[in-house]
């Protein structure tokens, strides 16, 4: 039998290998993009078209390549950044493998422009598919420039594996950021279809994050500054206030590379043991220089990842230094969220000397006489309840603002509210009285709607609150136990589709509109997404490019709760925005419910559990949550009778 084995050709062995190194257009940008740092630029353009699908390019005025050079980058395992094994111990630059230009020329048609600063000419070469179209001698500035057009031109099966637009221009960017984080000391500028999205003049560290991730930034940061034998740390990491809900913002670069790094995540974590409130993350920005000896990067093919010869140490002296800045920036106790500020020391009243008040009597004062302007105090007390009409029951969240406005308002309302009451005092001799009560009639109008099945007993209706969790009420059968949270989320679900689908929500128009900060990828989002938020409620007067103004929200959100209910969106939202607006309009409907519904761990009181299990069955579909659990069980008599029977 003759042999059957084969070396494969060059360009397929290329093709294959490419598929390790070039997943996405945001592959090509993060090969591209750290060419040009290694190359010593101090001034990096990167151009992309479509999300990257049409066009990458990246232009820089490093050092530019030789002829001979310009031939060779495009062979695989050509490098100029290691020699032999060894080097890698050593390693100052990003690239060292020699394969990324080699793969992308694989599966694109590729263009490539360089020159050295002390040649008069240099090289422009075509090449597409692993094949040389030409090669001519040009006329260039100093430096190089790579232009990748149509990525998987060849391979049709990775073409329609790349996600929409939305999806790889977010990885496009998360790669621009990480490179432009990692080097605060080159010019930057990103342009995506024509618009200048960045351009980021040399700066140091907290410059380039405040012009990367948006101007509020700046405020929020506390410096990390740390210097041992084995590790150098500096950076920012984030006043514990300003933690979110998603982990958008979290970088670590170790030696001017982007990583991630589980273990280094959780020593972050562990300095801000106490100071988070619940689910809440951090941002921050840690730059670590370790020897290059002590490092393995070579573990992970595309390099996020990497091995640290003694980890242990590194994460003692990670955490130490950080919790050291937040106690030394004096973070710790603006989050003693229990505290009541308002018996805390005015500031100008600190440190001087307490003045014995001085008693004036009025002589002539006789209780006994009946002075009417006294009393004006009942009606202004009654008239300051704070709350404001738009909202209704969905209004009344786990956020402590809204809870406390919702138990104004019932405090307010009680008296008439809460029917019970009504009987109190109530001539029970003379049940006509009863009768004609017009609030009997309210009374019976309200259960009815419940359970039109009749399956309530009208005189014993009744709810419970338990564990501050499920909602017990008896039914005819037997009982019924709400899970609070989860019944809240289907409400207001229906609510926010009703009205998205409907078109008509009502909003409320803010006396001061609120201005939001967002980094630009978020804001890109946000822009997208502002047509769907419209229907909601919401009302936007301006977008610029880091900021947003609502001067509008839907009547069941309080002002307070907007930015955690857009970040709660933004963060739900990661993963690229539905293409049909169906599915769009239910995932904005699904994530508004989650951060607005009541969560586990909120008392409720009597009339808030009553709506709650009013609003969960005058829903289309109560039994299941958005997010498909049960709101709620039943239990019949029978089924309590067979427990004792036991
Ligand atoms: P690596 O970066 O791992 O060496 P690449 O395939 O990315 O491998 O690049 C191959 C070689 O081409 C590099 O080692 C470098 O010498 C040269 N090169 C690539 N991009 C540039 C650039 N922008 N400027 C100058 N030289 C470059
Ligand atoms: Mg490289």
């Amino acid at each position: 039998m003759s042999s059957i084995i084969q070396l494969l050709p060059d360009h397929v062995a290329n093709q294959i290998a490419a598929g390790e190194v070039v997943q996405r257009p945001a592959s090509v940008v993060k090969e591209l993009l750290e060419n040009a740092v290694d190359a010593k630029a101090t001034d990096i353009k990167l151009i992309i078209k479509d999300a990257g699908k049409s066009l990458v390019q990246v232009i820089d005025n490093g050092v530019g390549m030789t002829v001979t050079d310009a031939r060779l980058c495009f062979a695989r395992h050509a490098t100029s950044k290691i020699r032999q094994a060894e080097d890698l111990f050593s390693l100052g630059t990003k690239g060292f493998r020699g394969e990324a230009l080699a793969s992308i020329a694989a599966i694109a048609h590729m263009e490539m422009k360089t020159k050295q600063d002390q040649d008069e000419l240099g090289t422009h070469i075509i090449i597409e598919g692993s094949k040389f179209v030409s090669q001519e001698v040009a006329v260039l500035p100093k430096g190089t420039s790579f232009a990748v057009k149509n990525l998987f031109f060849n391979i049709p099966a990775r073409r329609n594996f790349l996600k929409s637009d939305t999806v790889e221009f977010r990885h496009v960017m998360d790669e621009f950021q990480r490179v432009a984080l990692a080097h605060p000391n080159i010019h930057f500028s990103f342009y995506h279809n024509g618009s200048e999205l960045y351009n980021l003049p040399a700066a140091g560290y907290r410059q380039r994050i405040v012009g990367i991730m948006s101007g509020k930034t700046n405020e929020k940061l506390v410096p990390v500054n740390e210097d041992t034998d084995i590790i150098s740390i500096q950076g920012f990491v984030c006043k514990p206030e300003f933690a979110k809900k998603n982990r958008g913002e979290q970088f670590f670069f170790v030696n001017d590379r982007f990583i991630k790094s589980g273990y280094l995540h959780h020593a972050v974590m562990a300095a801000y043991d106490g100071l988070l409130k619940d689910g809440c993350q951090p941002s921050y920005f840690l730059y670590l220089q370790v020897p290059p000896n002590t490092i393995d990067i070579n573990i992970h093919p595309t390099k996020t990842e990497i091995k640290f010869d003694d980890e242990q140490a590194l994460y003692a002296i990670l955490r130490a230094s950080i919790k050291h800045s937040l106690g030394q920036f004096n973070v710790a106790p603006v989050l003693d969220f229990d505290r009541d500020a308002n018996l805390d020391t005015p500031y100008h009243y600190k440190d001087v000397e307490a003045e014995v008040p001085t008693i004036q009597v009025d002589g002539t004062f006789n209780p006994f006489t009946d002075d009417k302007t006294n009393q004006h105090y009942s009606k202004a007390a009654s008239g300051s309840t704070g709350y404001s009409s738009g909202s209704s029951f969905s209004s009344s969240s786990g956020s402590s603002s809204s809870r406390s406005s919702y138990a104004g308002y019932s405090r307010k309302v009680e008296p008439t509210a809460s029917w019970e009451s009504l009987y109190v005092g109530l001539d029970v001799e003379n049940p006509e009285s009863i009768e004609s009560s017009p609030f009997t009639f309210e009374n019976e109008e309200v259960t009815s709607s419940l359970f039109n099945d009749d399956e309530v007993e009208q005189a014993t209706h009744k709810t419970y609150q338990i564990h501050k969790k499920y909602i017990v009420s008896p039914i005819k059968s037997g009982m019924i136990i709400v899970d609070q949270q989860r019944a809240h989320q289907r409400i207001l679900y229906e609510q926010f589709l009703l009205n998205m689908t409907v078109n008509q929500a009502s909003s409320q128009q803010l006396l001061f509109p609120l201005d939001l900060f967002y980094s630009s990828s978020e804001m890109k989002l946000i822009e997208e997404l502002k047509p769907s938020l419209e229907t909601t409620g919401f009302v936007f007067d301006n977008a610029q490019t880091d900021h947003v103004v609502i001067s509008g929200i839907p009547v069941n959100i309080t002002e307070s709760e907007v930015s955690q209910v857009i970040e709660q969106l933004l963060s739900d939202l990661q993963d690229g925005i539905p293409a049909n607006s169906y599915s769009q309009n239910d995932t904005i409907a699904k994530s508004m419910a989650k951060s607005l519904a009541v969560k586990t761990g909120s008392y409720l009181t009597e009339k808030e559990q009553d709506n709650l299990v009013n609003g969960l069955f005058a829903c289309k579909d109560p039994n299941i949550s958005p997010f498909q659990k049960p709101t709620f069980i039943t239990m019949r008599v029978e089924d309590i009778d067979k427990k004792f029977a036991l």
